[in-house]
């Protein structure tokens, strides 16, 4: 059997070597290293793939955000509202900017930002509201982008784990995530669903003065070379990059099939284990499953993890701290928040491995150790 592991972006390189690897030898031969063509051909193409009218591709997930509320006009003391319950970077720009995080709880069955803790932390200083579609799943976009537009608020969709999810509103239409807020934000690290072989990012929109508000930030604040219009950031996609990201594109429903054939795989080997609670769908979303990240009832987790490592199998925890107890925000500052969903879930979720190579000798091998703890 092939070494189980979280993400296996070895084998999944293995599988379209070719092309990656001339696609990479042009972008060598052309000496186009920045900005390329390369750079451009994969954003039209993605921009295609999401419906969504403009995508500026940046250096990584992190910036994408950080452009994204720099773009809107954002100033030190505005309140952005984000879920405690999220990698960290998404909460991490906002205080970057000096901007004010506000933590809100996300929802039991989804992970994703729960409305009436959003409604509770809506005060006149609110500007934005930071989505995220966690571990693949869409957050409830349709009742966000209400609330958002009652009280005047940005929205800004954190769709690093969700490229290529459907949100399908009330009315039966259906949207890529990431193309529903004013502005969606992407990364594209290595593990992610569309992943690089290093860092990268992209911003979505349908707002052209947004779009070129938001190359121009990702550019020094330039409009034209040596003309520099506000305060920007370097924020650049490598053209080596995009010709990767190019070729994976059009495998990337190919591989978000593949982790939800896991995840099925999952659901119905745990469904006759009380304890597991295996990771829910929303009506209104489809899973791509970045993560498969099921809670353990009445399970020392410890043990269960040790049980799983002992055997060979993988597992993470995500996340072990969320944001709001995180020092970085100034120790103890939150820690009376009253997050009860995202406290009780940190210590209950565990990850399995997930990815697109696995083959049913590993997902035997794993729903078994799995099985043979509450044996
Ligand atoms: C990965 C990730 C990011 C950051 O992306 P980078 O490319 O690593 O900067 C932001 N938000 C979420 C939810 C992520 O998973």
């Amino acid at each position: 059997m092939r070494k189980i592991q979280m993400v296996d972006t070895k084998n999944q390189y293995l599988a379209i070597k070719d092309q990656v690897d001339a696609s990479i030898q042009e972008v060598l031969e052309s000496a186009a290293y920045i900005n390329g063509k390369a750079v451009k051909d994969f954003g039209q193409h993605l921009a295609t793939y999401l419906k969504a009218e403009y995508v500026i591709p940046c250096a990584n997930g992190t910036d994408a955000l950080q452009i994204a509320m720099m773009a809107l006009g954002l100033q030190p003391g505005d309140e952005v509202i984000t879920p405690s319950f999220t990698y960290i970077a998404t909460t991490e720009v906002v205080a970057l900017l000096g901007l004010t995080p506000v933590f809100v709880d996300v929802d039991p069955i989804t992970y994703c930002m729960d409305i009436e803790s959003l409604k509770l932390a809506i005060t006149p200083k609110t500007k934005a509201i930071v989505p995220v579609h966690l571990y693949g799943h869409a957050a409830p976009m349709e009742e966000i982008m209400e609330i958002a537009k009652a009280n005047n608020l940005f929205v800004i969709e954190d769709n690093a784990q969700a490229i290529g999810c459907d949100y399908t509103f009330s009315n039966g239409v259906t949207k890529k995530t990431g193309t529903i807020g004013h502005i969606g934000a992407t990364s594209f690290y290595p593990s992610k669903n569309l992943g690089a072989f290093g860092d990268g990012g992209a911003l979505f929109t349908n707002d052209k003065v947004l779009a070129d508000k938001m190359a121009m930030i990702a550019n020094h604040g330039q409009s034209e070379r040596y003309y520099h219009d506000v305060v920007g950031c370097n924020s650049r996609l490598d053209s080596i990059q995009a010709a990767i990201l190019d070729i994976k594109l059009q495998q990337l429903d190919k591989y978000n099939q593949a982790r939800q054939a896991v995840a099925k795989y999952y659901n119905e080997a745990f469904a006759s284990i009380p304890q597991i609670v295996t990771p829910a769908i929303a009506k209104y979303s489809t899973h791509v499953f970045h993560q498969y990240t099921m809670q353990l009832n009445g399970v020392d987790r410890d043990k269960f993890i040790a049980h799983l490592l002992a055997k060979e199998i993988p597992c993470m925890i995500y996340y072990p701290v969320p944001g709001h107890l995180q020092k970085m925000f100034g120790e103890g500052k939150y820690t009376n928040l009253n997050l009860p969903v995202t406290n009780s879930l940190t210590a209950v979720v565990c990850s399995l491995p997930i990815h697109t190579e696995m083959d049913n000798e590993q997902l035997n091998y794993i729903t078994a150790g799995v099985k043979s703890f509450f044996n």
